[in-house]
């Protein structure tokens, strides 16, 4: 969908098939997932069960486009209909518009994490909307000498201020214990009405929340 970005997708006519979920960045409701596939006529050879009683192949119009014997389901969502209806709302260029905002958009997050106290990123560089982080108040930073306590209260705290924003009722943001790091923050940009000040926004709350939070109320335990 993006010329600036399509490098991100190199190699990718080597591949036999590809999947791609239109209901994530895309912003398509779910569900809706895409299987791409070089073999003309492969799901039908798998999948069918030409019930002589449903589908009929003479029809006045060419039957290869009829899905309802190419997949495991039958009486099922048209799910596809909506990445249709979007993309003629929208067309390639509103598309194109929106992967590289959420893209951009992550760039700052990234950037702007790198520039403010408190925060560390997890991996270099953002993948894709992605941004990967952890915020570590000063109250926690002066446990430095303490690395095992540290890190323990550490992986408390993104679910403590997770909690403290699902209260309030002010932010969604996922947290992710992944590769022997504990509970950091992912933030995946995608909502195509986001803007900067939204970002900062996010921050900020997390900042601030991060730094009322109690040591006691994460201490069990230790
Ligand atoms: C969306 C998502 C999944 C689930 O994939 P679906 O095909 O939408 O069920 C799994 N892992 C990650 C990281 C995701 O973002």
């Amino acid at each position: 969908m993006s010329n600036k970005h399509r490098h991100l997708l190199k190699g990718i006519e080597k591949a036999d098939s590809v999947t791609w979920n239109p209901h994530k960045i895309m912003g398509i409701l779910l569900q809706c997932s895409c299987f791409l596939t070089k073999h003309e006529g492969v799901l039908y050879e798998c999948n069918r069960m030409s019930a002589g009683y449903v589908f009929q192949p003479d029809k006045c119009y060419d039957s290869l486009y009829d899905v309802g014997d190419k997949t495991i389901q039958c009486g099922r969502h048209v799910d596809v209909f909506k990445l249709w209806l979007s993309w003629k709302a929208r067309g390639d260029a509103g598309f194109t518009e929106h992967v590289d905002k959420c893209i951009a958009l992550a760039q700052y997050m990234y950037k702007k994490l790198q520039e403010t106290k408190g925060f560390k990123i997890v991996y270099e560089e953002p993948q894709f909307t992605n941004v990967c982080f952890w915020y570590i108040p000063s109250w926690l930073e002066k446990l430095a000498h303490d690395k095992e306590k540290q890190n323990h209260l550490l992986g408390k705290l993104a679910p403590a201020i997770k909690e403290e924003m699902v209260r309030r009722g002010t932010l969604m943001m996922t947290y992710v214990p992944l590769d022997r790091n504990v509970n950091f923050f992912r933030m995946v940009i995608s909502n195509p009405a986001a803007e900067r000040a939204d970002i900062d926004f996010a921050i900020e709350l997390i900042g601030s929340i991060g730094d009322q939070i109690e040591l006691s109320a994460l201490s069990n335990g230790f």
